[in-house]
């Protein structure tokens, strides 16, 4: 077959494109070689609908061997009793969950997308929200932190039937104890969904959701630093199987629920040369080497909250204690779109994003998000946080100054090619 120039050639272009910028966007990362390697190998080739041992079709011997690995290490990492490794994405993995503890038309409760969690906890324009009826909980308007009453209240009135917690754009650590004691009251699960920070978690960095909620999801692209994909686990509370009613009366276990929401619920074939890179990915996260890298991930991320407080920006939440960060632009008389441009143009890469209470519409916004996960993987440390934030807010004094942001990605380049990427 004919090499498929066009297509090729596009790789290569946004190879350099993610070598020469700055990946500020949080939800991203960088994936090691081998990672690389299983994901683009013969596996993609394989069908193997079911579980490992129970499968639907022939020739499963060895991808069989591959998710039994990806399956331990991933309860290895996290220290969980339970895991299923084949949710294509995050949005799937919370899917299948939806899928194997609710009815349509349940109560659910989650974090308002608008201040910082994700669509798929109840947004009107997703799944979550059309099937199931969604409540949400906010952000307390002066600190910027959990609003954990109005959690309590909605919840105590509601009796929601899975209350969820996770987000996509929230710099703190979460009060999983507290979350479960007011599911207890009100006789609700609790998904946690800890796709943004799952690597710092599963390193004893942030505080473990897993001896508290029912069932974690996550994906395992972000801090996790594996291929994209997602991932269901549970803890504690499997360690004492607990089961389920279903619509027809029966009591069913949960991870027998949730894997039969997997597949054949949600999703067909898994991908085992993903499922195969999530395996190296856990792997390289159980390392010394992640550990430190862990570690830098938060440090760069204070280092550079705090020069971006020194430059009069406001952070929610006034800092962070994981790897990313929500800044309202609101003071700087700049949108987020327009700020996105603007840093695009400097060839430095976040997302516009909605801040607690945005007046702005989610196209245009007032705030962007900022995380430390890729950069600090590129070998960044504390001292370049100073610089990145000189650049952003250079750009977000000029943005309309083509001679400047010229400039800065020129700047942006020099340094970047300190820290290459792909070296093989
Ligand atoms: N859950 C949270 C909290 C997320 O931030 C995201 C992605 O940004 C997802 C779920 C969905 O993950 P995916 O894009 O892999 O479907």
């Amino acid at each position: 077959m004919k090499k498929d120039k066009i297509i090729f050639d596009l790789i290569n272009e946004e190879q350099q494109r993610q070598e020469q910028g700055l990946e500020l966007i949080a939800s991203e990362n960088f994936v090691s070689e081998q990672v690389m390697l299983a994901a683009g190998s013969v596996l993609t080739n394989k069908y193997a609908e079911g579980l490992p041992g129970k499968r639907y079709y022939g020739g499963c011997e060895v991808v069989d061997e591959i998710e039994n690995i990806a399956i331990d290490r991933a309860k290895q990492l996290f220290n969980a009793a339970w895991a299923n490794v084949q949710p294509h994405s995050g949005a799937q993995a919370n899917a299948a969950v939806f899928l194997a503890v609710l009815n349509p038309g349940d109560k659910i409760l989650g974090f308002d997308l608008a201040h910082g969690g994700h669509l798929t906890h109840g947004s009107p324009v997703n799944f979550s929200g059309k099937v199931y009826t969604p409540f949400f909980y906010g952000v307390d308007e002066e600190t910027g932190l959990i609003n954990y009453k109005q959690l309590e209240e909605v919840a105590l009135r509601e009796k929601p039937k899975l209350i969820i917690c996770g987000a996509s754009a929230y710099s703190r650590d979460w009060d999983y104890e507290f979350i479960r004691a007011v599911a207890d009251k009100v006789g609700a699960l609790v998904l946690a969904d800890i796709s943004h920070p799952s690597g710092l978690i599963a390193r004893g960095l942030l505080k473990d959701p897993l001896p508290h909620c029912h069932i974690v999801t996550t994906t395992t692209h972000k801090t996790l630093r594996g291929p994209r994909g997602g991932l269901i686990m549970m803890g504690k509370d499997f360690e004492n199987p607990f089961g389920i009613k279903t619509p027809k009366g029966e009591i069913r276990m949960m991870s027998s629920l949730l894997d039969g929401a997997v597949f054949p619920g949600t999703q067909g074939g898994p991908l085992e040369h993903i499922i195969a890179a999530k395996a190296i990915a856990f792997g390289e996260a159980l390392s010394d080497e992640y550990m430190d890298y862990a570690l830098q991930v938060k440090k760069n991320a204070q280092a550079m909250a705090k020069a971006f407080v020194n430059r009069d920006y406001k952070i929610i939440s006034g800092g962070t204690d994981n790897h990313l960060m929500l800044i309202d632009l609101s003071n700087k008389n700049i949108t987020g779109k327009v700020a996105e441009e603007a840093l695009g143009a400097a060839d430095i890469t976040v997302n516009k994003n909605m801040v607690p209470f945005d007046k702005r519409s989610p196209f245009v916004t007032s705030g962007i998000r900022v995380g430390t996960a890729a950069i600090t993987t590129r070998g960044l440390k504390e001292e370049h946080m100073e610089i990145i934030v000189g650049f952003i807010d250079e750009v977000i004094k000029n943005h309309e100054d083509e001679t400047i942001l010229s400039n800065i990605a020129d700047q942006v380049n020099d340094l970047m090619e300190k820290f290459p990427l792909y070296k093989g």
